[in-house]
């Protein structure tokens, strides 16, 4: 049976891990539209610079023990380690009962190290899908990208936020009471800037959280990768500040007047070798899929799901994990593969 997953980021990398080896006899394929894999965990690269540009560390709550042996495994590969250096006025929701992780190589080398065995085409974004339906009564889907070229699949599941399953042709299989649901599902937007100094003065944080109605947060990249690259400071704007510019401004407009900012709240800061701005349409989930329920089946045979943060509770890397492990079930009842968890067999 081909299985296509549709995104490279969290979510599909860990759900292709778990397909590989739990359920060998499925073949996988993944189909990512970027050119790399990581998706909302992206590490921008630029010449010799990088730098996190989205989700900025996995947090470990006391009480989650379903993310432990992703931690475990991702910790004894040396993908991730322990965050190291003061945060500055940290929410309070992260006090004393949880650890943050960061990458080395970057945030999107925990998806890479997930993808790792399995065939992943970039640069590939699916528009349509169609249904064959032969003589004998199997079914498949025709699966479309923009390029023009097409792969047939026994099964396709999205990991793409919710919004954008609307921007794909699904051959009038979406049920108008799902695509409804799925209009709901809403996303706070954010800008990112990456800043890159020939020099810059030490300070006594790695992090910074800020009350400002312009930067909310700030983070020495190079600090807390510990890269030993250029100083690299990588900025958040505030939500209020990214809903009051989406489509107003361009990214460009809106990294100027965040550096501008950025130099009244610092003003000892050099001026910069490198500025670069992100737009991120679709940040972390704002309001889920009404109620939650960690995926919804688009059509039944041949079989099309979508999963991901948009259909859980809350948007975070831990949310990712469980999702990847519903859609995984899902796919396993489907095709009468035995339910065993990825966390049993292979992330002890
Ligand atoms: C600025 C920011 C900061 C964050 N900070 C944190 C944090 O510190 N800690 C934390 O736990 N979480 C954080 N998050 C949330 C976290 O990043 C997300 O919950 C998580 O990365 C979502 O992973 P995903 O795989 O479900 O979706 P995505 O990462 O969105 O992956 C979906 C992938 O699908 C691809 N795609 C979309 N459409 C198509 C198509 N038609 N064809 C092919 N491919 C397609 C996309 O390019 C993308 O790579 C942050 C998010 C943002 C934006």
């Amino acid at each position: 049976m081909s299985v296509l997953i549709v995104g490279a980021g969290f979510t599909g990398s860990v759900l292709s891990k778990t397909l590989r080896v739990t359920a060998p006899e499925l073949t996988l394929t993944v189909w990512e539209k970027s050119r790399g894999a990581g998706g909302r965990q992206a590490t921008k690269r630029d010449g010799e610079h990088s730098c996190d540009i989205g989700a900025q560390y996995l947090t470990h709550w006391q009480s989650d023990e379903f993310f432990q042996p992703y931690i475990n495994v991702l910790k004894s590969t040396n993908v991730i380690h322990e965050l190291k250096g003061n945060i500055i006025n940290a929410p309070s929701k992260y006090e004393g009962n949880c650890v943050h992780y960061v990458a080395h190589k970057g945030m999107n080398s925990t998806s890479k190290y997930f993808l790792s065995g399995t065939n992943v085409f970039y640069g590939t974004r699916v528009t349509s899908l169609k249904m064959l339906n032969d003589q004998s009564n199997t079914s498949q889907i025709e699966v479309k990208n923009s390029e023009g070229r097409s792969a047939k699949f026994d099964a396709v599941v999205f990991t793409i936020p919710a919004p954008q399953l609307l921007e794909i042709d699904m051959d009038g299989k979406m049920a108008p009471e799902t695509r409804e649901d799925i209009s709901k599902v809403q996303f706070t937007p954010r800008f990112s800037l990456m800043v890159v100094f020939d020099e810059a003065p030490e300070y006594d944080w790695v992090m910074k959280y800020h009350a400002d109605d312009v930067v909310r947060f700030t983070v020495w990249d190079n600090v807390k990768r510990s890269h030993g690259l250029d100083p690299t400071l990588l900025i958040h704007c505030s939500a209020l500040y990214a809903v009051k510019n989406t489509d107003v401004k361009t990214k460009e407009e809106v990294g100027q007047e965040m550096l501008v900012r950025l130099k009244e709240l610092f003003p000892e800061l050099p001026v910069p070798k490198k500025v670069i701005p992100h737009f991120w349409r679709y940040g972390q989930v704002y309001k889920p899929y009404p109620g939650s329920p960690g995926l919804v089946t688009i059509n039944e045979r041949p079989l099309i799901l979508a999963g991901g943060d948009s259909f859980m509770e809350t948007s975070n890397l831990s949310m990712c994990a469980k999702a990847a492990e519903i859609l995984g079930d899902s796919l396993k009842d489907r095709f009468n593969i035995p339910k065993i968890p990825l966390r049993e067999v292979h992330l002890k």
